[in-house]
């Protein structure tokens, strides 16, 4: 089961790729989180890709396309996986059909997960990630169970820089102009399949169980 997750940022990608994960045993493959942990580790990709995020400016096709075509190539993607932020342009996707076309294979889904502006910048700047284990939560929707620390790891809350206002609005501008394009992209392949994302995080979860399969 090949599936790629849509939608604007802070649309609920992310809390919906690690719960199918869970529930159907693939990895969760998320170009942010590859991106970040390069950043924490201090690497050439990591110091590349931070001038791009810190202005809520997508990161070069060249440096997305080759990592997340190897990711896919690995041993524990031969059941399927849940690419979380990638592809966000057409070139990546174009890239992406073509790699898997090569392998004799294809994606399955693609899952917009649909949630209008307005809902936006209160999702990022509620939300709140871990220092130490990168587990997302949100102030409102989905708090932890003491305030600022990890339910996880115990570790640390922080807002991420790429959430502050000023960024998020970035953010949505590029999101509608390079990667919304997308939704056309993957409506044409047959393989769209929209959920509404203002739901509850559970009832969301429902809707992509159906669209799967139990
Ligand atoms: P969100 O969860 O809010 O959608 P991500 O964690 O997926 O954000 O991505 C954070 C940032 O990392 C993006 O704003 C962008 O700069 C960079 N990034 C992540 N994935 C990609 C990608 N596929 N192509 C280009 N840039 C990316
Ligand atoms: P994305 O990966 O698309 O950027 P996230 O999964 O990180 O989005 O979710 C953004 C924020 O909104 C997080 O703080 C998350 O806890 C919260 N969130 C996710 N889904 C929902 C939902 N259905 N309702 C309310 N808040 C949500
Ligand atoms: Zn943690």
């Amino acid at each position: 089961m090949k599936i790629i997750m849509l939608g604007a940022p802070g649309a609920g990608k992310g809390t919906q790729a690690k719960k199918i994960a869970a529930k159907y045993g693939i990895p969760h493959i998320s170009t942010g989180d590859i991106f970040r942990a390069n950043i924490k580790n201090g690497t050439e990709l990591g110091k590349k890709a931070k001038t791009y995020m810190d202005q809520g400016l997508l990161v070069p096709d060249e440096l997305v396309v080759d990592l997340v075509v190897d990711r896919v190539k690995q041993e524990d993607c031969k059941n399927g996986y849940v690419l979380d932020g990638f592809p966000r342009t057409i070139p990546q996707a174009e890239a992406l059909d073509k790699a898997l076309t090569d392998l004799g294979e294809k994606m399955d889904y693609a899952i917009d997960v649909d949630v209008p502006d307005e809902n936006i910048v209160r999702r990022m700047s509620g939300r709140r990630a871990c220092v130490g284990c990168g587990a997302t939560y949100h102030l409102e929707y989905a708090p932890t169970k003491a305030e600022g620390i990890c339910d996880v790891c115990g570790k640390e809350l922080i807002l991420r820089d790429d959430d502050k206002p000023e960024t998020v609005t970035n953010r949505l501008n590029v999101y509608h102009e390079q990667t919304q394009p997308l939704i056309d992209y993957y409506t044409k392949a047959g393989i769209l399949k929209t959920v509404d994302g203002t739901a509850d995080i559970e009832d969301v979860f429902q809707a992509i169980v159906e669209i799967l399969g139990a």
